[in-house]
């Protein structure tokens, strides 16, 4: 009864308001531009969802960077499941190359196009909505719900970091992350380390290098080293049904580090950037034992050149949950629920806010979200309407069922 009231108060003319609005609010991140955040999404979702009777918090990850959280309590109960999505989107890139303008949310056939309408404003619009009818109908629940609107998951994921030390992150039993996954039950993700590797040598004449020490050449040495890295690493990780095998791409090359280059000098510092891809299995030691074991292997190549490295951006291991948790279980009924056809099941190739949830709190997060996997950051990216409502069915039968369990 109570299901079938809040499925039948998910409205889907609403939804494609909601998403097309938050599209037409550019949130690209433009370092420099310190009117180009996420403010003006975060403040739309924030009157939306204060409008709709939701205790709305406000944290303030950075200037014009707020997380907005948005929580409605049902009986007391121990759960408290997030749904999460965030409102930074990447840049455009060059608008000509559109045939929908970008942050014009054209409806056409049944699609909705825009920067953002799968990465994912048209997932965040889903879970408001899926929040709001279950709200709207009354339907009785324990715990707490949270819808969570989070900054800067496309640059170094603050706003999730922070959600992470504070006491409404602490209180998280479980996420739903809202990326576009053409809804299918993404139980692991892939991981990532950003090795970015230092070589330092000797500045020296280009005419005399035995007077120096070249660290472009130890760069060479490392990158001779990369396939030996990247079969070690798929030695290390679990063979996975929904996720490619780990990779070791280099994606960045550069030297000198500091000042101009100059064709007749040797520079004294070159860096490179290993972008490493990783499936379930090794812990950060054991990733970087691998990393520091290629290191010594292009020194020992290049003498008189050290190499040092650190993880950009930190270590983001891939996630996996178990299909026996009690949010995976509410997901797989909800689907059936929901939609009337069986679960699919697939895997998330990169790292989402999900990830620093399911590391920092150690709590199960199953990543669905409507949107093709492949749409996010190309030109014309869309959402499918229909995929959309069906997300946020989803989300209503999922929050409910998993909000009707009361073990911690
Ligand atoms: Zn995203």
């Amino acid at each position: 009864m109570t299901l079938t009231a809040a499925l039948a108060a998910v409205d889907p003319a609403e939804l494609v308001a909601l998403t097309r609005d938050l599209i037409r609010l550019p949130s690209v991140i433009r370092p420099g531009d310190p009117t180009a955040t996420e403010a003006r999404v975060a403040e739309h979702v924030e009157r939306w969802l204060a409008k709709e009777g939701f205790e709305v918090a406000v944290q303030q990850v950075a200037p014009g960077r707020p997380n907005i959280l948005a929580t409605l309590d049902g009986e007391p109960g121990l759960r408290t499941l997030l749904l999460e999505g965030h409102t930074d989107v990447v840049t455009e890139g060059d608008p000509r190359a559109w045939s929908h303008p970008p942050f014009g949310a054209d409806l056409v056939e049944g699609r909705i196009y825009g920067r953002g309408a799968a990465d994912m404003k048209g997932g965040l619009a889903a879970a408001m909505v899926a929040a709001a009818a279950i709200k709207r109908s009354g339907a009785r629940f324990q715990g707490r719900l949270v819808v969570g609107a989070l900054v800067d998951e496309e640059g170094d994921m603050l706003g999730v970091r922070h959600l992470c030390g504070t006491p409404e992150g602490r209180a998280l039993t479980a996420a739903i992350i809202c990326e576009p996954e053409q809804n299918e039950l993404c139980l692991e993700q892939r991981g990532v380390v950003w090795a970015r590797v230092t070589a330092r040598g000797r500045m020296a004449h280009g005419a005399m290098p035995e007077a120096g020490a070249n660290p472009i050449a130890a760069l060479g040495a490392l990158l001779r080293e990369t396939p030996a890295l990247e079969r070690q690493l798929r030695r290390l990780c679990a063979r996975s049904r929904h996720l490619r095998p780990p990779t070791v791409t280099p994606t960045i090359v550069q030297a000198p580090v500091l000042g101009a280059p100059q064709a007749n000098v040797i520079p004294g510092t070159a860096q490179a950037t290993l972008d490493i891809r990783l499936t379930p299995g090794p812990d950060e030691g054991a990733v970087r034992a691998e990393i520091d074991a290629a290191c010594r292997r292009a020194m020992a190549a290049v003498p008189g050149v050290t190499l040092e490295w650190q993880p950009a951006n930190g270590y983001r291991l891939a996630t996996r949950v178990e299909p026996s948790e009690a949010l995976v279980q509410a997901m797989v009924a909800a689907v059936g629920q929901a939609t009337g056809r069986r679960p699919r099941f697939g895997g998330v190739p990169g790292s989402t806010d999900g990830t620093i949830l399911r590391m920092e709190l150690g709590i199960p997060i199953v990543t669905c979200g409507p949107g093709a996997r492949l749409i996010p950051h190309q030109v014309d990216e869309y959402v499918e309407v229909q995929e959309l409502v069906e997300a946020a069915r989803i989300y209503v039968a999922s929050s409910l069922n998993y909000l009707a369990g009361n073990e911690p």
